[in-house]
C-alpha cells in the first residue's frame, strides 16, 4: 500500500480526486463559487492533463474521481472523457443539466454501463424560486433532463443548495423530495448543502464561511494548481482565491498529494470537517 493509500484508508484525506475541467458556464447563478458565466476566463485543465493526472491518481491509491467547473458538459470532449474516467474508477460529474440536447444524450449513453453519476443542481420545488438563483427556464430544463438520463440508465444524484438549510420550510423540502422521487431519484441520491460564502455568494451576502477547519481535505486539481477542497479554487472579482492553495504544480501528482496530507496532518487535534457536502 502506498503512503497515500494509507492516508486515504485512515481518512486523513478523501479518496476522490477532483478535476476543475473549466470555469465557464452557460448559466450565471447568484451563489456560484467560481463566478462562472459564458464569457469568464476558461481556466481549462485540458483532456490530456486530466487523463494523465487520473492515471497517476489511480496508481497512487485514490479511489474515485470527481469532475466539476464551470459546466463540464459545455466541453465537447466531456462525454468521452467521463467514460474514460469511469472505466478506471467510480466517477461523479457535477452538472447543471441544461445542455443535454439529443446529441449530448446520445454521446453520454455509454455512461450507463459505468460507475458514473451525474450530480445535478435543483434547489427548489417551485420554478419561480428555483430560477431566482439559477436563471430563467432552469427548473423546466432540469426536470425535463433528469427523466431522460434516468430512462437511459445513467446514474443521477440531485444536489440542493440552500442559503440556510436549517431554516428551510419542511413542506417545501418534502415537495422537492416528492419531485425527485417522481423522477426516479431515491432519497439516498439527494443531498442538501449550504451555500458557501465564497465567489459570487460573497457579493450577494449569502452562505456559510468555509476554510481549512470546515472542509474535508480532498485533492482538487485546476489549471492553476492543486487545492485543499473542491470548495477552494473559487473566484472573486475575476481573481482566483489562493487561500486554500496546496501546490502551484499538479505534476507529479504525488507531490501535490503529499502536500495535502501534510496540511491535513497539521490540522489541530480533534479537527473534524463540518462541511462534507459533495
Ligand atoms: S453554480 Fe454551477 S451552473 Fe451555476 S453558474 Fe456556477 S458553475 Fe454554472
Amino acid at each position: 500500500m502506498t503512503a497515500l493509500a494509507e492516508a486515504i484508508a485512515a481518512e486523513k484525506i478523501g479518496g476522490r480526486v477532483w478535476f476543475y475541467s473549466n470555469y465557464h458556464c452557460n448559466l450565471q447563478c447568484s451563489y456560484c463559487l467560481t463566478e462562472s458565466a459564458p464569457l469568464v476566463k476558461r481556466r481549462e485543465l485540458g483532456r490530456e492533463a486530466i487523463l494523465e493526472r487520473a492515471r497517476e491518481a489511480s496508481a497512487l491509491g485514490f479511489t474515485g474521481y470527481g469532475v466539476t467547473g464551470g459546466e463540464p458538459f459545455i466541453l465537447d470532449y466531456m462525454p468521452d472523457l467521463v467514460a474514460e474516467l469511469g472505466r478506471e474508477l467510480p466517477t461523479i460529474v457535477l452538472s447543471n443539466a441544461t445542455l443535454f440536447n439529443e446529441r449530448r444524450l446520445r454521446e453520454i449513453e455509454p455512461l450507463a454501463d459505468l460507475p458514473v453519476h451525474i450530480q445535478i443542481s435543483l434547489d427548489h420545488p417551485d420554478p419561480v424560486e428555483n430560477d431566482e438563483m439559477r436563471g430563467p427556464e432552469n427548473f423546466r430544463k432540469v426536470v425535463e433532463a433528469i427523466p431522460k438520463l434516468v430512462e437511459r440508465g445513467i446514474g443521477v444524484r440531485i444536489a440542493t443548495t440552500l442559503d440556510d438549510p436549517d431554516a428551510a420550510d419542511p413542506e417545501e423540502q418534502e415537495r422537492l423530495c416528492e419531485l425527485h422521487r417522481s423522477m426516479g431519484i431515491p432519497d439516498e441520491d439527494h443531498v442538501v448543502r449550504p451555500v458557501i460564502n465564497r465567489g459570487r455568494a460573497v457579493s450577494n451576502e449569502m452562505g456559510v464561511l468555509a476554510g481549512f477547519e470546515q472542509l474535508e481535505p480532498e485533492l482538487t486539481l485546476t489549471a492553476d494548481g492543486a487545492f485543499y477542497s473542491p470548495f477552494a479554487p473559487t473566484v472573486r472579482g475575476g481573481r482566483l482565491d489562493t487561500d486554500l492553495l496546496v501546490s502551484r504544480t499538479t505534476s507529479p501528482l504525488s507531490a501535490a498529494a503529499g502536500s495535502l496530507v501534510r496540511i491535513a496532518d497539521d490540522l489541530p487535534a480533534g479537527h473534524d470537517a463540518s462541511i462534507g457536502i459533495r
